[in-house]
């Protein structure tokens, strides 16, 4: 079904031309002398039950993006909508009920683990928190969260140091299901772990999301493992979405030239098998300051006149595949 055709009551998550500014603050009056541009008029929606991957280089603005659905922090402009609801206007209460559908799995387990609690206590807190304060039904339930993810009664007594990076993973896991929410982002929730031990968490978290209808919001930098477990894929440039399609046709056909390139550097499995590498010129621009138009001009192999005076919009250039590029779909047969 063409994008334009999903009903907006289906979606679970929509964020709408959401926009995050840092100010840069100067003088002796610590005015705001410029912004840096994290996000920069993000729309995009999530389905129930499906897995949105999100990719980009480091500092694209994913990660700010993720934050800001949790209203880990606060956009600069826009709107979130949860469940047809926008979320930007919830007061304390609200925001606590809110918490219980949303989490997040962060990269670094070990960082995200208290050192000086052990697993009843890191686990059980989100419980205490919203309101199960009986200890006996609290680690009731931590059990049962430990066996889910694949950890054992002897472990809730345990202390973050006492387990390898996968078991680490595993009690994040564990943390972020406790409240039964409904979406869990996943913000390089396996970047930081060996590769075999990141296949078992990815595992881990498809079986969890058939066993119990999660939706997640995939944020990754390894686009092997966004393909392997996204069924979109949302490609972020500058602060801006670039390309969103289905992971399938995204991997098999990339339109948007910066998809491309990302895709023809990402490491294959097979030795024998040569593809070409698009190596694109310069750095990364500043989101302090990022080009005028197209934002990938600057580093674009087909840009033209055009495209440094003419923002282009993401747009439906195939079925369920959106561009933002001014030469689509016209152009296309120059790309
Ligand atoms: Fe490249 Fe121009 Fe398309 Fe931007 S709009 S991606 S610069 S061809």
């Amino acid at each position: 079904m063409s994008d334009a055709k999903i009903s907006r009551s289906t979606f679970l998550l929509e964020t709408r031309e959401v926009v995050k500014h840092y100010p840069i603050r100067g003088g002796i009056f610590l005015r705001p002398v410029a912004s840096v541009k994290a996000v920069d008029g993000v729309s995009l929606y999530i389905l129930p039950g499906e897995t949105l991957g999100l990719v980009g280089e480091s500092g694209c603005g994913k990660s700010t993006l993720g934050r800001l659905i949790l209203r880990l922090e606060e956009p600069t402009a826009g709107d979130i909508i949860f469940q047809g609801k926008s979320i930007l206007g919830y007061d304390l209460r609200q925001m606590r009920a809110l918490r219980q559908e949303m989490q997040i799995i962060f990269q670094d387990p070990f960082s995200s683990l208290n050192p000086r609690k052990n697993v009843a206590h890191i686990v059980g807190e989100p419980l205490f928190i919203h309101g199960m304060t009986e200890r006996h039904e609290r680690e009731d339930r931590v059990l049962k969260l430990l066996e889910v993810v694949g950890l054992k009664r002897e472990h809730m007594r345990r202390y973050p140091h006492q387990f390898s990076g996968g078991q680490r993973q595993r009690i994040g896991v564990a943390r972020a299901l406790a409240l039964n929410p409904k979406l869990i982002i996943c913000d390089e929730a396996v970047s930081a772990l060996d590769v075999s031990i990141r296949g078992q968490v990815i595992n881990l978290l498809q079986d969890l999301q058939e066993e119990f209808g999660l939706t997640y919001l995939f944020i990754s930098h390894d686009l092997s493992v966004v393909e392997h477990i996204s069924d979109r894929v949302a490609v972020m440039y500058l602060g801006k979405i670039v390309e969103l399609a289905d992971s399938q046709s995204l991997y098999k056909v990339p339109l948007h030239p910066y998809t491309q390139a990302l895709l023809s550097a990402a490491p294959v499995p097979d030795p024998k098998w040569k593809k070409k590498r698009i190596v694109l010129p310069g750095d990364v621009p500043s989101p302090i300051n990022p080009p005028s138009g197209c934002r990938f001009h600057t580093r674009c192999l087909y840009a033209r006149d055009i495209c440094s005076q003419q923002e282009p919009a993401l747009k439906e250039v195939k079925e369920n595949h959106l561009v933002a590029c001014t030469l689509m779909p016209s152009g296309m047969e120059g790309l």
